[in-house]
């Protein structure tokens, strides 16, 4: 595979700026599909980029912003060509006049394309969640959407980062690049649910039952709840679903057992124990079906390296498998610095996570419908785990459904689904086992089948485990990287 000649004018660029850059542009780089030969002064026989202060001779010049520290305030949304960008600098005297007084965005000269605003910086900046400083949480760390940069401008749905890969995909599609998906599919799919509470607690969910349906609750229902014969034990309504339809899901276990005393006190853990006979029947079923077992750790699991390992041991130990797949409960990760907790991950053991989203609205946190990594700044480098993060889920319709922008949920279903298609992403779904009970979720299946539906209906869809994307992702990007190199 040919390289991509990145130009990178290093004027005025401290070490750290340059190592953000290049993880920036690399990411690009891997989302679009292209290998890459970094360099630091502009080769003779030329550069396909340049990412500098000025306009150069280049098939795309990246205008770089002029302040590239982490403590700037929030940049300004503009769009152009339908494709948004971060406006960083809100005059740039550096600029050519003629570039200063155009639109927005990006500007084409003949086969030329300028980009006015610093995508590089940009990837930086929204994928390690700078922009998430402002972000005031409330009970159980649950963020307050409307103190969310993304949320408050409009764009938590529009995956930037993604849109800017496409761009470059685009611009260089006859460099042959890299496919993201196998046998020619378009966009990916991984199906996850989230077991919180498998087994019901008839007392509480009777209880539940009369304040959720008031003077509409039945007797019968109410006796059923009580004698046990509701339940919340649906894993095997999730399996026949999928395989009647050709997909195969991940299911994320608890193996910290909590109490209703320290759900009320200090934590709301689920109350299950894996190691009990009907759980490993379970895994034995879920593993000759080919489902995943990946780990839900508890909620404060992240504060402490022993107790989140021992978490994993324990499912290990109760699944027979090598758990590889992680996404947190609640999405709690330190809330202070995620990337910390993704540290963690990388040093347990895991492959990927994939907890970066907000409880209360469905869209990309990140602003990335890709699979990526986050940047350590103090390695100075991307790392190890790779983030799967996640597009939608079963409470973002029918739980906050209020906040959430479509008041149809099969239509807020089929706009996300579009929107990760078009540009060749991954949507990660996750729907409670649970809710496939309809006495206390009716209806609560249906955007997850719509989903099933428009994968099946397209035929363009590649799903799998979660395990199994991220795997494929890891040897797309380790192609890439065996003919890449940096000169810098
Ligand atoms: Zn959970």
């Amino acid at each position: 595979m040919h390289p991509l000649v990145i130009y990178v004018d290093k004027t005025g660029m401290s070490k750290k700026d340059i190592s953000r850059a290049c993880y920036a542009l690399k990411t690009l780089l891997v989302l679009a599909g292209f290998s890459w030969r970094f360099v630091s002064s502009l080769p003779p026989e030329g550069a396909d980029i340049s990412y500098g202060v000025s306009v150069h001779d280049t098939r795309i010049s990246i205008l770089r912003a002029r302040d590239l520290s982490c403590t700037r305030p929030q940049p300004r949304v503009v769009s152009c060509d339908d494709v948004f960008f971060l406006k960083f600098d809100e005059s740039s005297p550096h600029f050519p006049p003629l570039l200063r007084l155009s639109n927005p965005g990006l500007r084409r000269h003949g086969n030329r394309l300028v980009l006015h605003e610093d995508i590089v910086f940009g990837t930086y900046y929204l994928l390690n969640g700078l922009h998430e400083a402002s972000i005031k949480r409330g009970k159980w760390d649950s963020c307050d959407l409307s103190t969310s940069f993304l949320y408050s401008q409009d764009i938590l749905q529009r995956p930037l980062v993604s849109q800017w890969a496409s761009l470059l995909r685009h611009e260089f599609r006859e460099h042959d690049p890299i496919p993201p998906w196998p046998n020619g599919k378009t966009y990916a799919l991984a199906l996850g649910h989230d077991v919180d509470y498998p087994e019901m607690v008839p007392w509480i969910e009777s209880l539940r039952y009369l304040a959720q349906y008031k003077a509409g609750a039945k007797v019968r229902e109410l006796i059923d709840i009580l004698k046990g014969r509701e339940s919340f034990w649906r894993f095997q309504d999730w399996m026949h679903l999928e395989k009647l339809r050709g997909f195969t899901s991940t299911f994320y276990f608890c193996s910290f057992k909590g109490s209703v005393f320290r759900y009320l006190t200090k934590a709301p853990d689920p109350f299950y124990d894996v190691h009990s006979a009907r759980f490993r029947d379970l895994f034995s079923l879920l593993r000759d079906q080919g489902f995943e077992i990946g780990l839900h750790p508890s909620f404060l699991a992240y504060t402490s390296r022993q107790q989140f390992q021992e978490e994993k041991s324990s499912l290990e130990e109760a699944s027979g498998v090598c758990v590889l797949g992680n996404r947190h409960h609640y999405f709690h990760m330190d809330p202070e610095n995620p990337t910390r907790t993704a540290q963690l991950h990388f040093e347990l053991g895991f492959l990927y996570d994939s907890s970066l989203a907000f409880s209360e609205c469905s869209g990309f946190r990140r602003s990335a419908c890709h699979p990526f990594r986050l940047y350590g700044e103090t390695s100075g480098k991307e790392l190890g785990v790779l983030q799967l993060p996640l597009t939608l889920m079963d409470d973002h319709l029918y739980w906050f459904g209020h906040t959430v922008p479509y008041p149809d949920d099969m239509a807020h279903v089929a706009a996300l689904q579009a929107s990760v298609a078009q540009l060749q992403g991954l949507f990660v779904a996750n729907w409670h086992v649970r809710r496939f009970n309809s006495t206390f979720f009716p209806g609560w299946t249906r955007g997850f089948e719509h989903l099933l539906t428009l994968a099946k209906r397209g035929g363009d869809c590649y799903c799998d485990t979660a395990v199994a994307i991220a795997r494929h992702w890891i040897f797309r990007e380790n192609l890439l990287l065996t003919s890449s190199s940096c000169d810098i």
